[in-house]
């Protein structure tokens, strides 16, 4: 069936107690959860609910999580879908993959469409490569804007988007009644990394000696994904050496091997 197109998961059990930090994001997005648990607060005064918003920042910093939270925190479905999904698509396939899923979604209001990497789509028109190469991608943006235009903001539909570079996108994408918000996910920083620490060894069995400070001090430049990351390898690490609790030397060498992990990904970009 066609609803397998998309990733929709009306159990969302993600909250913002799993989001360490980003607190002005969460902040933010606190707003939308209320739109959607609460519009009639807003809309008998004759407000517009916003449309979408446009979560801006590096790589595995946790927009992705945000969003799901956003639902989980609201208790409504999740739809998502890749904007590199649409990428060397056959004609018409993209647009017409747009609206199901709008159609879907109208279906199972109020709920959260998420479009992860939406530059890959919503890069601004006329833009890029050779001229033809890039019409079904256009194609898709202007079903996205259609579809966007076509509820009306009491319609309980949120869409929150995510990209690494607003810079390229299409100035249409930011009109009022689109992504007329656009909220920051940065890389974090000390007191950012202690934080996703914590939540991420939650799980785990952890020897007395573990220092989260430390360890924070010792991740500069990490996002999120790589934090969660290394708590992983490092009770994989402590597992293989038969220990029962994971100790600092773990985490440290996982570390090692997560900073070794990214200086190749480096090496193969440049
Ligand atoms: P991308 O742009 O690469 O899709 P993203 O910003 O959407 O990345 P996520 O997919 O949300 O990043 O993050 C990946 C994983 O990293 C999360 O599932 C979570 O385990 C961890 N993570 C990232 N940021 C945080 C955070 N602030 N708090 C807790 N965990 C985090």
């Amino acid at each position: 069936s066609r609803a397998a197109l998309f990733d929709a998961d009306s159990k969302v059990k993600i909250t913002f107690t799993d989001v360490a930090g980003l607190e002005e994001a969460k902040e933010e997005l606190q707003e939308i959860v209320d739109f959607l648990k609460t519009p009639k607060k807003y809309t008998e005064l004759g407000g517009k609910i916003p449309k979408g918003a446009l979560l801006v920042g590096p790589p595995g910093t946790g927009k992705t999580l945000l969003a799901k939270a956003v639902a989980g925190e609201a208790s409504v479905p999740f739809f998502s879908l890749s904007g590199s999904d649409f990428v060397e698509m056959f004609v018409g396939v993209g647009a017409a993959r747009v609206r199901d899923l709008f159609k879907q979604a109208k279906e199972k209001a109020p709920c959260i469409i998420f479009i992860d990497e939406i530059d890959a789509v919503g890069r601004s028109r006329g833009r890029g490569a050779m001229p033809g190469a890039n019409d079904e991608r256009e194609n898709t943006l202007n079903s996205l804007l259609v579809e966007m235009d076509g509820f009306g903001s009491d319609a309980g539909i949120i869409i929150l988007a995510a990209t690494n570079r607003p810079d390229v996108l299409d100035s249409a994408l930011m009109r009022p009644g689109r992504f007329d918000r656009q909220i920051s996910v940065d890389t974090p920083d000390l007191v950012g990394r202690e934080a996703i620490f914590k939540v991420h060894m939650r799980p785990l069995k952890l020897a007395d000696s573990i220092d989260i400070k430390k360890l924070a001090a010792q991740t500069p430049g990490f996002a999120g994904a790589e934090i969660a990351n290394v708590c992983n390898e490092a009770a994989l690490l402590a597992a293989r050496r038969g220990k029962t609790a994971i100790d600092m030397t773990d985490f440290h060498d996982a570390i090692d091997r997560e900073i070794g992990g990214l200086e190749k990904k480096n090496k193969l970009i440049s």
